[in-house]
């Protein structure tokens, strides 16, 4: 059977030529970046060079550039970063609800060390309000931080304006930008953000390396402690195969920046439009938002999601739900709440996310799958009886 991989906002497959790219360095090439000797000049060559690229994708300088583990870790150093840099007596963040929980757990974990959050509501078509963060602004607000692309609806934020907020009032901002980068142009001084967190895996890179785009001058405190690594903002001994990869898949990412996204945004909406006209009660969420590209996040009613990857999975397609599975028990999408989906609207919503492998055959075979399934679920559906 062949298999029709529908969730690249989950992960990516690495692209081979960035595979090929970082090979050597898990081979012949294994200095320690930090060794002054030529097989620690050769990796930290490496390093640099990515850095570089890495820089280009998002019009920063390399310096600004702090390598992580990941956008987990990108978003964390963020967070716990500039709040532990200010010593304020008092302070405060200005968050969402619809951020990734990479951010809304260390808004948590700060808030052990009594820093006050705030995390705004959001529109129902999952979109933040610039004018509801300037009325959360309080005098000691140290941090906004707003993501740019929504992983599960797709949704831009309208993050160049929340920016313009926080430099009129002296506040650091931070923007998670893993789910935009390669498929929105990036440039961090048109967006005027001081902080961006970014993802190998998320752009076609392996899993376990990211990067932190820290704009100079910004206060940032580590979050572990090591040696001098990455101008001391992050010590531990470079992933330099990871970061190999990383460099390699920003410059892909850049290159395929003026056609990828149309093409795959054309997959997108042929999906939408044929899923609307062939299946009764679905619904778009985040429709009328700006997206990106490649995402599409759709109720479909009477329907248990998890009950429907299964069913897909088991036709060769494969997608998510939004939701996370905690304790065994399915929660609904914090995003899709957020909206304001009701949890039995929010528990029927599935994520299709696009990428570079799909075609339109993708397409129309997932939506024969998606039309055998749902038909053959609310069959069986004691919610869709009577309706
Ligand atoms: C995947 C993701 C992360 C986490 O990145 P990892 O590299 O998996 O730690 C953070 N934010 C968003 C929006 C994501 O989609």
């Amino acid at each position: 059977m062949r298999r029709i991989y529908l969730d690249h906002n989950a992960t990516t497959p690495a692209d081979p030529r960035v595979v090929a790219a970082m090979l050597p360095f898990l081979g012949e090439i294994y200095g320690n970046a930090s060794s002054i000797h030529s097989f620690g000049q050769q990796a930290r060559a490496a390093v640099e060079q990515a850095r570089e690229s890495v820089a280009r994708l998002i019009a920063a300088r390399p310096a600004e550039i702090v390598f992580t583990s990941g956008g987990t870790e990108a978003d964390n150093l963020a967070i716990l970063g500039v709040v532990r840099a200010s010593r304020a007596e008092r302070k405060h963040v200005i968050t969402s609800q619809i951020e990734h929980h990479a951010v809304l757990n260390a808004c948590q974990a700060i808030e052990t060390e009594s820093v006050e959050v705030t995390y705004l509501p959001v529109s129902a078509d999952g979109v933040a309000d610039p004018a509801a963060v300037r009325s959360a602004l309080r005098p000691h607000t140290v941090l906004i931080s707003v993501m740019l692309a929504n992983n599960e609806l797709g949704t831009i934020q309208p993050v160049s304006e929340i920016a313009k907020i926080a430099a009129e009032a002296g506040v650091a901002f931070h923007t998670d930008a893993v789910q935009a980068a390669c498929k929105l142009p990036l440039d961090v001084s048109r967006l005027g953000v001081d902080l961006l967190s970014l993802s190998g895996h998320k752009i076609y890179a392996p899993k376990g390396v990211g990067a932190l785009y820290v704009r100079s001058g910004t206060r940032l405190a580590p979050i572990a402690f090591g040696g001098h690594h990455e101008r001391d903002r992050r010590p531990g001994t470079e992933n330099v195969p990871g970061i190999v990869a990383l460099g390699r898949a920003a410059q892909l990412a850049l290159d395929r920046l003026a056609t990828e996204p149309a093409r795959i945004a054309a997959l997108r909406d042929r999906f939408e439009r044929e899923l609307l006209a062939r299946i009764s009660d679905v619904r778009v969420n985040g429709y009328l938002a700006p997206r990106v590209a490649n995402t599409s996040n759709v109720s479909f009613r009477f329907i248990e999601g998890e009950s429907l990857v299964i069913a897909l999975d088991l036709k060769g397609v494969s997608c998510s739900t939004g939701a996370a599975c905690s304790s065994g028990a399915i929660e609904p999408s914090h995003v899709l709440t957020a909206i304001g989906l009701p949890p039995q609207d929010a528990r029927a919503s599935l994520r299709f996310s696009f990428g570079h492998a799909n075609t339109e055959a993708d397409v129309d075979a997932a939506l024969d799958a998606l039309e055998s399934a749902v038909r053959h679920l609310r069959e069986l559906s004691p919610l869709a009886s009577g309706s």
